[in-house]
């Protein structure tokens, strides 16, 4: 199995951009609410998520039924996969998208057909709908993708639900979901409500800078949600994270504000590239994607390291930045001017 390779540490006086983190302080409220919960760290945590599934169902007007939580996205992920997919089924999703999906699927059982992105860093939907086949179990959407940049349009997902037989479960993965800033942007949770195979997938790790406390949320039709829950590991969203996450999920307007700051530290990130010379897929979650030459990577990523930011080498596709505090974002934009 290929292992995960996480972002680079960053030393003390450099920038870590190299794992889309969130880099704020938690947002108001959130510090507070997690450490009252650490005091009770003798107990197990709440089974059935109740303070988190409520609030979530209230935020999205959902039953609780639809709902399901884990350690990170990610381990949503990993439990559709694993009770969707026997030895021999196939899932289908674009390449280069999230690092854990190959891993992911090869944990399940099950094999990847990757579909190449576009030139310009798009799903290349009709490539996918294609790549569908008898063995197909799920298709795994990524809106933004990470690491390319482009999100998806309801009229593009529409289009592709329509070629997508029923019993093949389509993920929608927004983990993005919140930079999104596009005309006609998907929207997962309008599409769940009208398809019995769409399975939406959130989370707390990127705008709500929850990512060291691991929680993912789906939203998916009922039968979906109740696989999801009887597989994924009971208790896996600790105490300390679901006090966190409820807390976070009250303090919206601090939320917008943030993600209102990285767009547009995004902007100006993307403008001052391309102005240099790059050529920057469509920018829609807290990262840029750099197309540097494959024997540049090494190159890149040690003058980065010089600079004081840590970035994210992916193979020999290119490099992948997160939005960071501006400091960092500036020593981005000088090293990737040098480059060109
Ligand atoms: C970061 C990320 C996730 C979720 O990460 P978790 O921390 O496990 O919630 C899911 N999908 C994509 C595409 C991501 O980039």
């Amino acid at each position: 199995m290929p292992a995960y390779v996480a972002g680079k540490p960053a030393p003390a006086d450099a920038f870590k951009l190299s794992s889309n983190e969130n880099p704020y302080p938690p947002l108001p409220g959130v510090l507070e609410a997690a450490v009252t919960a650490a005091a009770s760290m003798n107990r197990y945590p709440d089974m059935g998520n109740t303070a988190l599934y409520a609030a979530l169902a209230e935020m999205y007007d959902v039953p609780v039924a639809d709902l399901a939580v884990a350690t990170g996205s990610t381990g949503l992920i990993y439990g559709l996969l694993s009770a969707f997919c026997e030895p021999g089924d196939e899932v289908v999703y674009a390449w280069r998208s999230f690092e854990a999906y190959p891993i992911a699927v090869l944990a399940a059982g099950a094999t990847s057909v990757q579909v190449p992105n576009t030139a310009d860093g798009r799903h290349d939907l009709d490539a996918l709908a294609a790549a569908i086949g008898p063995r197909t179990k799920v298709v795994l959407l990524c809106s933004p993708n990470n690491p390319t940049g482009p999100a998806l349009t309801q009229t593009e997902v529409d289009g592709f639900l329509s070629r997508v037989p029923d019993d093949v479960l389509v993920v929608l993965d927004e983990a993005y979901i919140e930079f999104v800033r596009i005309d006609d942007p998907v929207d997962g949770i309008a599409t769940y409500r009208r398809h019995d195979n769409v399975a939406v997938l959130r989370t707390f790790s990127k705008a709500y800078g929850l990512a060291g406390f691991r929680v993912g949320y789906s939203i998916a039709p009922a039968p979906i949600a109740a696989a999801l829950r009887g597989v994924t590991l009971p208790f896996g969203v600790n105490l300390v994270a679901q006090a966190a996450a409820v807390a976070s999920l009250e303090a919206r307007p601090e939320l917008e504000e943030r993600v209102e700051a990285l767009v547009a530290e995004r902007t100006r990130v993307v403008e001052a590239v391309r102005a240099a010379g790059w050529r920057v897929p469509d920018a829609q979650g807290n990262f840029v994607w750099l197309p540097v030459e494959a024997d540049r990577i090494a190159a890149f990523v040690e003058a980065a390291e010089a600079a004081g930011i840590t970035v994210r080498p992916l193979g020999s596709d290119g490099v992948r930045v997160s939005i960071g505090e501006p400091e960092g974002n500036d020593r981005l934009i000088k090293i990737a001017g040098s480059f060109r």
